[in-house]
């Protein structure tokens, strides 16, 4: 690329300018950019912000959140999804705390439970100003078009192309401002599906402009078809108490989580009036939830009752959560 520098002034200039105002952008302190960086892997800005706020408000630093019970950070998380991201939390806080600070390195940083390549060097970068390259989806996406590259940025080779890549474009000296300047410009401007190149600061630089060809880029390996799958889960009430199971410490996905109880598992409980239902979609499945009230005469093993109001303190999954709203909105429906 002609006038490294330029490019670099150009990016940098327009970030000042245009960048957007978020809570995470405030600080230089590590831990505070960790948790951000955690929580805005696979979750949208917008539905980060509050959850970011209240975790700080609730566990203001490694200690505080190490000596948390670990129901009580997954309640923290409930919504956020994803929840192996809390349990890594969790875990590094306490090295963090035995350490007695946040680590300074990259490699120390990169081996804290949870952490990658990525996650590594934005905090690496923007909490102590070393000049480690990120790389995500929105930087991959930058890169591709810059170059007109018609790589696949699904294959391992082509990543690591791309992190050298991204290397060689790092702002030496300025490694925390390049980095989001870079990532803000694929995340408003550069955008997957409409580039808006005329408003691009680097536009100059851009080889899939020159040629036509953003639209084509990036190209990502063929996508699988998605599985679906029908679900039922049971409301069970009585005396404004739920019936709810608790996964427990065996359970492959979202141990420590309570849930509402689906025929499978309790075939003695009898469905009742259907209440609604709703879609949930997780990695390449996209389900479909029936949701019905339902009784049961004998409560076996492994349920118990929850008050209603005792719920939103515990650590219940999203699809809990839509079983509850859908059955509200039922409830609450003129007759
Ligand atoms: S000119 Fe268009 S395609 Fe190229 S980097 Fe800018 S927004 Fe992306």
């Amino acid at each position: 690329m002609q006038s490294l520098s330029a490019f670099r002034k150009a990016l940098l200039g327009w970030y000042e300018r245009h960048k957007r105002d978020l809570p995470w952008r405030e600080t230089r302190n590590a831990y505070h950019i960790w948790v951000s960086e955690i929580m805005l892997q696979q979750t949208r800005v917008a539905a980060v912000i509050p959850y970011y706020e209240r975790f700080l408000a609730r566990f203001p630093d490694p200690p505080s959140l190490a000596a948390a019970p670990e129901a009580d950070v997954l309640a923290a998380w409930a919504g956020l999804g994803y929840y192996s991201r809390a349990r890594n939390l969790h875990r590094a806080a306490a090295a963090i705390t035995e350490a007695g600070e946040f680590p300074r390195a990259f490699d120390e940083i990169r081996a804290l439970a949870g952490v990658g390549d990525y996650t590594a060097a934005a905090i690496a970068s923007i909490a102590f100003d070393l000049p480690h390259a990120v790389l995500d989806g929105n930087v991959m996406r930058v890169l591709s078009r810059l170059d007109n590259d018609f790589s696949d940025i699904a294959a391992g080779k082509t990543r690591r192309r791309f992190q050298q890549r991204a290397q060689q474009l790092l702002h030496p000296s300025q490694p925390a401002a390049y980095n989001q300047a870079i990532m803000e410009l694929g995340a408003t401007v550069c955008l997957p599906k409409d580039p808006q190149c005329l408003l691009c600061p680097v536009s100059e630089w851009c080889a899939a402009r020159r040629n036509g060809t953003q639209p084509q880029l990036p190209v990502k390996g063929r996508r699988q078809a998605p599985v679906k799958v029908e679900r039922t889960v049971l409301i069970i009430e009585r005396g404004g108490r739920l019936l709810v199971w608790l996964r427990n410490h065996d359970s492959a996905k979202l141990k420590g989580f309570y849930e509402l109880p689906d025929p499978e598992r309790l075939p003695s409980a009898k469905p009742g009036r259907p209440v609604g239902e709703f879609r949930h979609s997780m990695t390449n499945h996209q389900y479909r939830f029936k949701v019905h009230r339902a009784t049961v005469k004998h409560v076996p093993e492994g349920f118990l009752w929850v008050a209603r109001t005792d719920l939103s303190r515990l650590p219940v999954s999203t699809t809990t959560r839509k079983a509850l709203a859908c059955a509200a909105g039922f409830d609450s429906r003129p007759a």
